[in-house]
């Protein structure tokens, strides 16, 4: 037998690094500002434990761009490196500062450190034939040095003139990447990855400017405490990310320490009546840096309309931060969510249910499509889901529909009878025939309906949905006629564009049951869809 340990060969882990460790160039910026504001923080956790002595002066980053010179230098007013350091942290591939400072300051805030991998700053070689760091500890009497290495396993380090704390990364940009040699792209990776970072951002480039802003807002609302927040607040915030959406109906903001560490705040956007697709998307972010607005599997699926922003330090990210599928976490979260936002519609409807009426319009869709998918969340939303009644004036729970209609809408099998209509003006005789038996009509008409009640027969399992214009409204008495409505392609499609996979029910058929046996199956039905289809989007624009 033999034991031993793997050795590598530097000469090859530098391609490796460079070429597929990151397939997204972008991220070299994001990696060294998360490292700029890393060392910030060090810095002031160390200031504030006594550690750090003295003032630490405006702690602030810069990036700037010398189109001239074919540089990008990243300078941060942070902790700094003593060349020791240097020498443990840079020259030391996949060894993380990051990750020894928070078990060294365990309690200290070491949930606002970003790193974790000790491979970041390597990206920098994606971008750059050369990479200078200019650095100077915050320790007494520690000597500015000078490291430099041109990507392959030699570097150079000396001693060096520098005045302030902190460090300069200095990239000399290589010929495949001078794309990055131009303000906008910079300026639009910045915004991207960087506009919630907590300490200032500044970029330069070419003009001088007099008033120099920073281009993040380092106190984004999620960070904050919900107390503090106006509801205004939460709209300034909501229009920071959308600029060009309405007033978003209401929020959650979310706040979890345990079992793992989510803040977050999720919007109710108002929803289009033509269901145009929404690329305005949920945005990840862990330690407030931006990381994908790709959420599925963190987020449950029916609620993929929302909006806003999740933050956890705790999302299982790999190197190159794309999650884990399948990860234990990642399910908690997302069931964390699905309780939080059944919790918060709960809430409102039981406090402010003329608002939550006003809103079904928006809400409907969430709502139906949750208890479809989502049994836990079906088991709390059988208390606030609605029915509106066929002229729209009234609102009915499942439970307040039964009290009201259950002693007359009763079929033979003792189901709870629910007349509905398709499509209140067409069936209008029919709806008014059924009232003046004393029956209740509700309104079933929108996309996602059809689906909903066959979804919902077997779930709620004491219950029948009867269309009002089937001749069976006589007499309640259920006759078993089933004619199948087929969704065209194109219906499907819009459907499943609203959301990453097709309702369950969609995907095969969809059945309208008790149809008047003398209609023509299909004809009769996809026409009226079609038309409904079309008033919707002919209804739609600016709500
Ligand atoms: P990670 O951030 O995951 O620890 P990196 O490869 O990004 O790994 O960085 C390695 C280490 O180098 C950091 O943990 C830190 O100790 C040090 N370092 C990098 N950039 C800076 C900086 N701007 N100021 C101080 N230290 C830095
Ligand atoms: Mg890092």
């Amino acid at each position: 037998m033999q034991k031993g340990s793997i050795r590598v060969q530097t000469e090859n882990i530098f391609p490796i690094i460079k070429k597929f460790l990151y397939s997204d160039h972008d991220i070299f910026l994001r990696e060294l500002i998360s490292n700029a504001v890393d060392a910030t923080q060090k810095l002031k956790t160390l200031s504030s434990i006594g550690e750090a002595k003295g003032e630490l002066g405006e702690l602030k980053i810069e990036v700037k761009l010398d189109i001239d010179n074919k540089t990008i230098t990243i300078s941060d007013r942070g902790l700094g490196m003593t060349a020791d350091e240097v020498e443990k942290y840079i020259n030391q591939v996949a060894f993380s500062g990051a990750e020894e400072f928070v078990n060294k300051y365990k309690g200290q805030n070491e949930n606002n450190i970003i790193g974790k991998f000790g491979l970041g700053f390597y990206s920098a070689f994606m971008v750059s034939d050369k990479v200078e760091i200019f650095t100077k500890s915050f320790r007494d009497g520690a000597k500015p040095v000078r490291w430099e290495c041109d990507g392959s396993p030699e570097y150079m380090l000396e001693e060096t003139e520098k005045e302030q704390r902190g460090t300069d990364i200095v990239l000399h940009i290589n010929e495949e990447s001078k794309e990055f040699l131009d303000e906008l792209r910079i300026e639009s990776v910045l915004k991207r990855f960087c506009r919630f970072l907590p300490v200032p951002i500044f970029f330069i480039g070419k003009e001088i400017e007099e008033d120099p802003q920073p281009i993040n807002n380092t106190q984004p609302a999620w960070v904050r405490k919900p107390s503090e927040l106006t509801a205004e607040d939460y709209q300034n915030f909501y229009k920071e990310l959308y600029p060009y959406n309405e007033t978003p109906l209401f929020w959650i903001h979310l706040n979890v320490d345990y079992p793992f560490n989510l803040t977050g705040i999720l919007y109710f956007p108002k929803i289009k009546q033509n269901y145009e697709i929404q690329k305005d998307k949920i945005q990840l972010y862990a330690n407030q840096v931006f990381v994908t607005d790709e959420v599925k599997d963190i987020v449950p699926e029916f609620l993929m309309l929302l909006q806003g922003v999740i933050d956890s330090p705790d999302i299982p990210l790999n190197v190159s931060r794309s999650y884990l599928q399948g990860d234990p976490n990642v399910k908690k979260i997302n069931n964390h969510i699905t309780k939080k936002v059944a919790d918060k519609l709960d809430e409102i409807f039981r406090n402010e249910r003329t608002s939550f009426e006003e809103k079904w319009d928006s809400l409907g869709l969430f709502v139906k499509y949750g208890m479809m998918t989502d049994d836990k969340f079906l088991e709390k939303a059988n208390k606030f889901h609605l029915f509106q009644s066929a002229d729209g004036s009234k609102f009915y729970t499942l439970e307040e529909y039964r009290l009201a209609a259950e002693t007359l809408q009763k079929n033979k099998e003792g189901k709870l009878v629910i007349l509905y209509t398709t499509d209140p003006v067409q069936q209008d005789a029919y709806i008014k025939a059924a009232e003046a038996k004393g029956y209740i009509v509700v309104k079933l008409d929108t996309l996602i309906d059809a689906s909903f009640i066959n979804q919902m027969e077997p779930k709620w399992n004491d219950v029948h949905f009867n269309r009002v214009d089937s001749d069976i409204t006589d007499n309640l008495i259920d006759k078993q006629e089933n004619t199948e409505m087929v969704l065209n392609e194109d219906d499907q499609t819009k459907l499943k564009s609203l959301f990453s996979i097709t309702p369950p029910g969609l995907q095969v058929t969809v059945e309208l049951k008790g149809l008047s046996p003398e209609a023509p199956p299909v004809l009769a039905t996809r026409p009226e869809f079609m038309r409904r289809m079309k008033d919707m989007a002919a209804m739609s624009g600016p709500m």
